[in-house]
């Protein structure tokens, strides 16, 4: 029996995640309606990391967000350090490369949520539809995805779109429906995320202190600092019993600059880590983005980075065509084209990064301190600048040409697309409280040059 469909949007979103949002943002000045569904009543009250790398705040400025980052109290971060217990400062220097001008921000993950929501709001015609859960696809007689069956709680709604995606996380069931196979690999290590007040020697940097049983991360955070500490796997609740003396102690062993700090444990937690790669983003009426199409391990700091890349790329692809009414389904496969090798080399490179900082033992240690000070010597350079171009750096438009390879050459910024149709007032959407602290997670060892 064909559907009745009760909503219509040029575009339904599930996930109002930082892939979701900046799907929203990118579209934005395209004028086309967009009906961003979330099963959480608001932003905040999800486990994410909060570091805005310069790839990344270069999207926010295009978009025209990034004032508003900023103003709800984004700590920019100009410098990194790398300590060793018993070898002292291994490495010291500045974070992002001369001649970068984005800035590399901290913004706690609930903050940077509610931020990129208003201001999808603001600046494009989304309608927001939270809680509301996706129970499934609804396709034509062809099998192309033309909408979704939701469940909210006023009861069961259909919405019909010319394109849905998939922002709805790593276990999504947009992806689920699609059929679409993932990769998948897990760790041996996990990370215990916590805060702890300002430390009196610290001051704001990106401040990584290793040591043989799994590094510390120190992140600024407005009032505090943020603390990212490598445990073994499934060790939770062993860090998350531990008297607070004990713990304390624990920690200032493998980061003294913690020593006599007040920890804030109020919301830690332990993070079994894993990295997943779908095997397809793109299905006639359908896309994936965020971690819904791939998860990165956090020691590199790249999962907000590439779901921003993602919803950037999407829009450039899909946007004109949905304005225009040209090819969806060849602007869909073009972003596959463009976006999956992008993303097939940073789930590489992020696992990469993530194991040899895992690497514990003297062995592993004494790896990590070659590297560290390999960086910050003068034959490092290179190494420096490759991380850097890795996990940091807006990518050189050529770069960005080469990667994008056969990508329609029709595809334009939605910025050159005339907005179609004037906005129109927006939906529901509450507020939820603020998320748990989550363990900083940046790109750890580049040193810039
Ligand atoms: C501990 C930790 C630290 C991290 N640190 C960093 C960092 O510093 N920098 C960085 O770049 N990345 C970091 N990351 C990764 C980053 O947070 C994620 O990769 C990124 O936020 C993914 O965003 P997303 O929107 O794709 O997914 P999510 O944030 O998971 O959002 C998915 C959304 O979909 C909604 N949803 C799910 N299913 C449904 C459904 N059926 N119906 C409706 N809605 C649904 C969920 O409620 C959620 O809001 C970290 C990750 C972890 C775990």
């Amino acid at each position: 029996m064909p559907t009745r469909f009760d909503d219509e949007a040029d575009v339904v979103v599930i996930g109002a995640g930082i892939a979701g949002l900046g799907l929203c943002c990118a579209l934005a000045r395209s004028g086309l309606d967009v009906l961003l569904v979330d099963a959480r009543k608001g932003p905040g009250g999800i486990h994410r990391g909060d570091s805005l790398v310069p790839r990344s705040t270069r999207l926010l400025a295009a978009w025209g967000a990034l004032d508003a980052v900023r103003a709800a109290g984004a700590v920019p971060i100009e410098r990194i350090e790398v300590h060793h217990p018993t070898r002292g400062l291994l490495l010291e220097g500045p974070l992002v490369p001369d001649g970068v001008v984005d800035p590399y921000l901290v913004l706690p993950h609930a903050d940077l949520e509610r931020v990129l929501l208003a201001e999808a709001m603001r600046l494009g015609r989304t309608r927001v539809l939270r809680p509301a859960r996706l129970d499934d696809l609804v396709r034509d007689g062809a099998g192309r995805v033309v909408g979704v069956r939701l469940a909210t709680r006023e009861g069961a709604l259909a919405a019909r779109a010319r394109l849905v995606v998939g922002a709805d996380g790593q276990r999504s069931a947009v992806r689920e429906r699609l059929g679409v196979e993932v990769r998948r690999g897990s760790y041996d290590h996990a990370y215990l995320g916590l805060e702890a007040e300002r430390p009196a020697g610290y001051r704001d940097a990106l401040r990584l202190h290793l040591h043989p049983e799994g590094g510390v991360l120190v992140m600024p955070r407005p009032d505090r600092v943020g603390l990212g500490v490598l445990v073994e796997a499934g060790s939770g609740p062993r860090w998350t019993g531990m008297p607070d003396d004990a713990l304390g102690r624990a920690l200032a062993a493998r980061c003294p600059l913690l020593a006599g700090a007040r920890l804030l444990r109020g919301r830690s937690h332990v993070y079994e880590l894993t990295w997943s790669h779908a095997r397809r983003y793109v299905a006639p009426g359908a896309a994936l983005i965020g971690d819904a199409a791939h998860t990165t391990n956090p020691t590199a700091g790249q999962g907000m980075t590439s779901a921003l890349g993602d919803a950037d790329a999407l829009a450039r692809e899909v946007g004109p065509a949905l304005v225009t009414g040209g090819d969806l389904d060849a602007a869909l496969a073009s972003f596959e084209r463009r976006q999956r090798p992008i993303n097939a080399r940073l789930v590489r490179q992020a696992d990469l990064l993530a194991r040899l900082y895992a690497w514990r033992g003297p062995l592993g240690d004494g790896a990590k301190v070659l590297f560290a000070r390999t960086l910050g010597s003068p034959v490092g350079a290179l190494l420096a600048r490759g991380l850097t171009r890795a996990f940091l750096v807006p990518r050189a438009p050529a770069e960005d040409a080469l990667a994008r390879g056969g990508a329609s050459r029709a595809a334009r910024s939605c910025a050159d697309v005339p907005m179609r149709r004037p906005q129109r007032s927006l939906g529901r959407d509450d507020a939820e409280p603020s998320s748990p602290p989550a363990p900083p997670a940046a790109p750890l060892l580049p040193l810039a040059r």
